[in-house]
């Protein structure tokens, strides 16, 4: 683990590769007789899908759902819908982390809406202390605290997805003052 006065990482890569791993093990068992189809929710999901989906035996399809988000109360809005029909699929959402669990909430009655046979969520991370609304998360990575996360397809204004490891911002007006700040440091040496 390395220390930055602004940042903490959290979870190495190797941490979470294994967890991944058993991500994929536990979804394999339960679709067994069913293919899933994986609606990936951009662009922070995306790393972790990735992965998710090497490791799933089931056959298995993989969609994209770009989202716009309206301030606070989960109100969302669909910027880029998936390619297909849900309906009579077994949807498995897969979501980066769910924090009050509004957004969780509103896409899984969309699909239920939408006509999918089973809904279920593969989900990162869980920041169970946040949550506002109840919301079921089926395959779930890590629970972690209330601190802002970058990294493995999180970002802070964009920045940090590529990192290999999970970043906990702990000084947050440093980012704010220069949103690369991390970056500049991990490259310095
Ligand atoms: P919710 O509707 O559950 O409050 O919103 C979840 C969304 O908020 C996530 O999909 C993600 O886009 C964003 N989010 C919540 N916490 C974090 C965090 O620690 N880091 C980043 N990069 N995004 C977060």
């Amino acid at each position: 683990m390395t220390d930055y006065p602004f940042a903490t990482e959290v979870i190495t890569e190797v941490d979470l590769k294994s967890r991944v791993v058993e991500l994929g093990q536990a979804i394999s068992n339960d679709y067994l007789d069913r293919s899933p189809l994986f609606v990936v929710v951009l662009t922070g999901s995306v790393l972790f899908a990735a992965d998710l989906v090497r490791n799933v035996e089931a056959d298995s399809e993989v969609d994209f759902l770009g989202l716009n988000r309206f301030g606070e109360g989960g109100r969302i809005g669909i910027a880029m819908d998936l390619s297909a029909p849900v309906v009579d699929r077994n949807v498995i959402i897969v979501e980066d982390i769910v924090d009050t669990g509004l957004t969780l909430k509103v896409l899984r009655r969309m699909m239920t809406d939408r006509g999918a046979a089973s809904v279920s969520t593969a989900a990162l991370f869980d920041k169970t202390r946040r949550r506002v609304t109840d919301v079921p998360i089926e395959y779930r990575g890590f629970e972690v605290g209330d601190e802002f996360l970058v990294g493995y397809g999180l970002d802070w204004q964009g920045v940090y997805r590529n990192l290999r490891s999970i970043w906990a911002v702990m000084d947050i007006e440093a980012f704010v003052r220069d949103p690369k700040v991390l970056s500049k440091q991990l490259h310095s040496g």
